[in-house]
Formats: structure tokens, sequence, C-alpha cells
């Protein structure tokens, strides 16, 4: 009986993982066709100074308008992008879109506003990354100072040296380099000395933990071990007013979050930049 049981079990088992490869497969396929078909959009989130509340740049999130299944987010269709390799023809996308919007609205506002793009680290690895992105501020004569790109410490693992000499090239470009999601890896602090980064910004479950004695020795030990670097700070996923105020009280450049904006569409982003700007001008 026993026996009978294990057998179930693992045709119960295979069904689930058929199942479940077909789905990675049928979703591989789909993202192929939606970038051929142009099904992404990019949102926008501000990155606040703390100080003044003014807007001082803004991260660029990608969604998917999937044909049948709607609206998906980038954590359900991202590392299946990394996986499959089309992280790199998305990733080249992404980059073209938040540039040809930054210079859009240079053109049609006056704001001539910082952009930051996440690139993963299959992206920033690939050989090709590096002529592209010049390539791209050829062809779009695009200032490379108005964009930052994001990593996380994935890209800073290897250490075969290759991805730190990109990192050296894109900034003796002028573009500036943010450490993304730091706290939730291995977050050594021997990286920082080594690769060139001019942003760290610090995670949302760090800084959710604020209130904690712990949580918040790590936090301000991590923000006076940058500022000693010459390394500014963004606190991500800041929701609450008490939050702003302790990161006044701490130090903190910048902060991004909903108690600002969540993302949003590039048209709602520059009516709230637009909005944001009137009321600066008032006060
Ligand atoms: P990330 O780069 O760390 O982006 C921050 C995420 O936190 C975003 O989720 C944002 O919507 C969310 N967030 C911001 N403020 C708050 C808040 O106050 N509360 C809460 N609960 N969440 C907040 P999103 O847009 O779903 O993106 C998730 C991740 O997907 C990003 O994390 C990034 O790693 C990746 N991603 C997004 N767009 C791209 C892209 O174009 N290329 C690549 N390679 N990765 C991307
Ligand atoms: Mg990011
Ligand atoms: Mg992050
Ligand atoms: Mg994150």
């Amino acid at each position: 009986q026993a026996k009978e049981r294990g057998k179930n079990q693992v045709h119960y088992f295979t069904e689930e993982l058929n199942q479940k490869i077909l789905q990675h497969v049928t979703l591989e396929q789909d993202l192929r066709s939606g970038i051929k078909n142009k099904e992404f959009e990019l949102y926008y989130q501000p990155k606040v100074k703390v100080e003044t509340g003014e807007i001082s740049g803004c991260e660029c999130l990608i969604r998917w308008h999937h044909p049948t299944r709607g609206l998906i987010p980038p954590n359900q269709f991202i590392p299946l992008a990394e996986n499959s390799g089309l992280i790199v023809q998305l990733g080249e996308w992404v980059l073209e879109e938040a540039i040809q919007q930054q210079l859009f609205w240079k053109k049609m506002y006056g704001i001539d506003l910082p952009i930051s793009v996440n690139v993963s680290a299959h992206q920033f690895a690939h050989e090709n990354f590096y002529t592209r992105l010049q390539q791209i501020f050829k062809d779009f004569e695009f200032e490379p100072n108005k964009l930052d790109i994001e990593v996380t410490e994935s890209v800073l693992l290897d250490d075969s040296n290759h991805n730190l000499s990109i990192l050296k090239m894109i900034r003796s470009l002028g573009v500036t380099t943010s450490l993304d999601d730091f706290g939730t890896g291995y977050s050594s602090l021997a990286y920082l000395k080594r690769f060139p980064i001019n942003v760290l910004k610090i995670d949302k479950s760090f800084m959710d933990d604020y209130l904690s004695r712990t949580g918040s020795v790590f936090i301000q030990t991590i923000i006076t071990m940058a500022h000693n670097l010459n390394i500014e700070i963004v606190a991500e996923g800041i929701e609450q007013q008490d939050q702003l105020n302790y990161l006044k009280s701490v130090d903190c450049e910048f902060y991004q979050g909903y108690f600002c904006s969540k993302p949003l569409p590039a048209k709602n982003f520059i009516e709230l930049v637009q909005d944001s700007l009137n009321k600066q001008a008032k006060t």
C-alpha cells in the first residue's frame, strides 16, 4: 500500500512538474512575442529629497501588459527573462524607452530629471552592454550624466574583474551607479571599497525595522560608512511620516516610497512632478 501511495505521489509530482514546465515554456514564448509586440510599459517612481520634499529624479520600473493575463509585475517575469537570456533584449528596450521619455519631458516641459534604470546581472555582464549603451547615447543624443544605473550585489559578486571594469567605463562616460536592495544579500561592505558606486539604496526590509534597536543601529552604521566613502543614500519603501522623520534625523539624502507616490505611468508621473514644482514655487 505504501508502494501504491509512493507511486501516486510520484505521479502527482510529475503532473505538477509538467504543469509548471508547461507554464514556464508558455510564459517564455509569451515573453518572446511580448518583446516583439512591445507589450511593455515603464512606470516611474519619484526619488525624493528627504530635507525638502523635492523630486530629484525617478526610477523606471517595467510592467507587462500581457494579452490575456493582464498587467504582470516584474517579479513575475524578470527572473524568467534572466534565465532565458531574453533580458538582454528586454533591457535594451527599457534603456531606450527610459531615455526617450526623459528627452520628451525635457523638450515638452523643460523638466530635465535624472532617470534610474535597473540593469540585471546577466544584462550587465553581457559582452555588448557597454557598446550598446554608448550607441544609445549617441543615437538619441542623450547626456549620460542624466542616467543612473541600478545594479544589485550579484553584479559585484563576479570576481573576474569584468564587471568592475565595465562599471568604471560607464562611470567615465558620466553615468552614475546605484547599488540596489542593499541589506538583502551578502551586503559585504568590502564591495563598496572596490566598486565605484555613487548611491546606496537601503532595502525596504531594512527600513521597515528602523524602530528596533538593532535595525536602527544597522541603518545608521550603513549611512555613516557610506557617507565616509562619499556615497549617497536612498531609503527604499518609505510609507509613513514617522519613517521620513527618522530619515531626517539620520541624515539620509533621498527616499522612495508610497509616502510620496507609487510608481506611475509617464503621464501621471510628469503631472506629479509639475504639481510638486508649483507647490515648491509657492512656499
Ligand atoms: P527594485 O528595483 O528594488 O524596485 C523597488 C520596488 O519596490 C518596486 O517594485 C516598487 O514598486 C516597490 N516599492 C516602492 N516603494 C514602495 C513602498 O513604499 N512600499 C512597497 N510595498 N513597495 C514599494 P516593482 O515595480 O514591482 O519592481 C520589483 C523589482 O523588479 C525591482 O525592484 C527590480 O528589481 C525589478 N525590475 C523592475 N523593473 C525592471 C527593469 O526594467 N529591469 C530589470 N532588470 N529589473 C526590473
Ligand atoms: Mg531598483
Ligand atoms: Mg530596490
Ligand atoms: Mg527590490
